[in-house]
């Protein structure tokens, strides 16, 4: 059994996630211990029991300690089943975290599968609905499977009551090579809201557009959603190339000015254009899984992340593959799996 220790490294809920996913992808089981010790609200919450609970719903797994709060769970995979599976995140837990967990097994299940997730798809410190469908996908559908998402709601963190529809047409992953982001097609700025006043999004959009003053004025945009998909408001600077789309978000915050949003975001899309790395930093640790499971290939990105880092050392528990991170002369990192 593999043992680790949840409050090692990044320490947050994408080691349990990554944990659950790699072990029904090898077939072996793990105890993870002082899960998010180091975090203000220690231990399992909601929306990564959601995640475990899916993982152990499509391949008959068996845990231990999957309760809220709970410090410590233990897993032992079954066999991931292809099939249709319906999931509900209960309050605005990310539905894209809980892609997360079942999308690689379920990637190399024997058949095609069908997912019907519902939760937030919109919330802090999780991929919007938009980054997995043009910057996450597109890349596990370069490796070989078929991946398709369609978002039939939004849901805002707190409220969730999103929705979202996966269809899954699995294939062996093959190794690739992502280093040149290809020609640049265009940048747009979304500020996507509902059940607030529209000044808000306005101000994020104002103050993005100060920051970013070469984007020509008809990108920015603003889109009202139906008052029941919120309140929420989230900002998104999208960038688009020819091998890759990076998607910068700003969430709103209870107590956060607006403008103080389209700034950070603006200033992480100037960082990201003003280098030449293909992967941005989110992009860069949910690459680590599908190419190490592809067992080889790399691609270029910013200065790793903790969330990265973690996430190589989860992946060489499980598979024994190495991933080297080294650093270009342009400041960039080669993420290289060996
Ligand atoms: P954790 O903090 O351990 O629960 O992991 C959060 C996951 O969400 C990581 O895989 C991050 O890459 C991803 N993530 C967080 N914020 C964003 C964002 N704004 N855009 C895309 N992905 C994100």
């Amino acid at each position: 059994m593999i043992i680790i220790d949840g409050s090692e490294g990044e320490g947050g809920g994408q080691m349990v996630r990554n944990s659950c996913a790699l072990s029904l992808v090898t077939g072996q089981p793990f105890r993870i211990t002082n899960i998010r010790a180091k975090r203000s609200k220690p231990g399992l919450m909601r929306q990564h029991v959601t995640a475990v609970e899916a993982a152990a719903a499509i391949s008959g797994s068996e845990c231990s300690g999957l309760t809220v709060g709970s410090p410590d769970l233990t897993f032992h995979p079954g066999k991931a089943l292809a099939g249709e599976y319906h999931f509900s995140v209960g309050t605005a837990g990310s539905t894209g975290l809980v892609l997360q967990t079942v999308l690689m097994p379920l990637l190399l299940a024997a058949g095609p599968s069908r997912l019907v997730l519902e939760g937030g798809t919109h919330n802090m410190l999780a991929p919007p609905f938009d980054f997995i469908e043009r910057c996450f996908l597109p890349i596990i559908n370069r490796m070989g499977p078929r991946v398709s998402a369609r978002m039939a709601r939004h849901g805002f963190y707190p409220r969730g009551g999103g929705r979202i529809e996966v269809e899954i047409e699995p294939a062996q992953l093959t190794p690739i090579t992502c280093s040149e982001r290809g020609t640049f097609e265009g940048a747009s700025a979304l500020a996507a809201y509902c059940g607030l006043p529209s000044e808000i999004p306005m101000r994020m959009l104002e103050r993005a557009r100060k920051d970013l003053p070469d984007w020509i004025e008809d990108s920015f945009a603003a889109r009202k959603l139906p008052e029941d998909q919120g309140p929420g408001v989230i900002l998104m600077l999208e960038a688009r190339y020819g091998n890759v789309t990076e998607i910068v978000s700003g969430f709103g915050q209870l107590g956060v000015p607006a403008e103080r949003l389209g700034k950070t975001a603006a200033a992480r899309m100037r960082g990201y254009l003003e280098c030449q790395a293909f992967a941005g930093p989110y992009l860069a640790d949910q690459l680590i899984l599908p190419f190490v499971l592809a067992g080889g290939g790399s691609f270029t990105t910013v200065k790793p992340s903790q969330h990265l880092r973690t996430a190589v050392d989860i992946a060489k528990r499980f598979t024994g593959k190495s991933v080297k991170l080294i650093q270009q002369i342009d400041g960039g990192h080669l993420v290289s799996v060996t």
